[in-house]
């Protein structure tokens, strides 16, 4: 199918899946991940409307980024932080903060170039041994920890769900993280921790989005339902 149709049906689907809840789709973001995709395909993207990308990759992100104008760029990969010096300052957002050396030097580099940098705190909600985040009991210290680092801005929470065949499978996954997102933005209000909001969930792939919509995700990362099977 080309890119256009596979958008419609995208669309499609966010609505219907919003709808399924009362919720507007208006709010939830469509972040295209575009990983693997080549700039001329990542233009025809543009050129129908999409405007945000997402990136998991350090050096693939640079490679594109001066090629397409006019987008908002999301990080979503795992991050080294020796890498946090090329990116801090080029990108909106930042998906995967999960540890606390990582902050460091977020922090670091955002205040020698006088800025504040967006993140959402990665959670490994399944607790699977190969994925990347934070346990969920461990956000709520973690977030606490981060209320010292005043050039970071956490806007909400980021998970990767377990691939499975029949997404329903996954929904308590995405139910757990809301209801944490819930939780912490209490705390958060309660306890004046003035640089943690916790808005977002960036949650839901090409497998799984409609119900990650429907558990509340107001960030969806789409690869493969936009621009195909990818060949890695
Ligand atoms: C690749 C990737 C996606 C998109 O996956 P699809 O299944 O192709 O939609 C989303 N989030 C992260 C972190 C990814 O690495």
């Amino acid at each position: 199918m080309s890119l256009r149709a596979n958008l419609e049906v995208v669309q499609c689907n966010i609505a219907r899946a919003a709808a399924s809840v009362n919720r507007d789709p208006q709010e939830i973001a469509l972040i295209a991940v575009t990983k693997t995709v080549p700039v001329s395909t990542i233009q025809a993207a543009q050129q129908l409307g999409i405007n945000t990308l997402g990136e998991n990759r350090v050096q693939e992100l640079l490679s594109k980024i001066d090629h397409v104008n006019g987008v908002n760029w999301h990080f979503i990969g795992h991050l080294q932080s020796n890498k946090v010096k090329y990116i801090v300052d080029r990108v909106n957002l930042i998906h995967s903060l999960d540890r606390l050396s990582l902050a460091k030097e977020l922090q670091k580099r955002a205040n020698q170039k006088g800025i504040q940098v967006e993140v959402l705190v990665e959670v490994n909600v399944a607790g699977e041994e190969t994925k990347f985040g934070l346990d969920c009991q461990e956000v709520e210290d973690f977030c606490r920890e981060l209320t010292a680092y005043n050039r970071i801005a956490v806007k909400g929470l980021m998970t990767v769900a377990p691939y499975v065949d029949n997404p329903e499978e996954v929904r308590e996954v995405f139910r757990r993280l809301r209801e944490l997102r819930d939780y912490l933005g209490r705390i958060s209000v309660k306890a004046g921790w003035s640089n943690i909001t916790m808005r977002e969930l960036s949650m839901g792939m090409s497998n799984d989005y409609q119900v990650a919509i429907q558990e509340g995700a107001t960030m969806i990362r789409i690869g493969t339902a936009l621009f195909g099977e990818r060949s890695q």
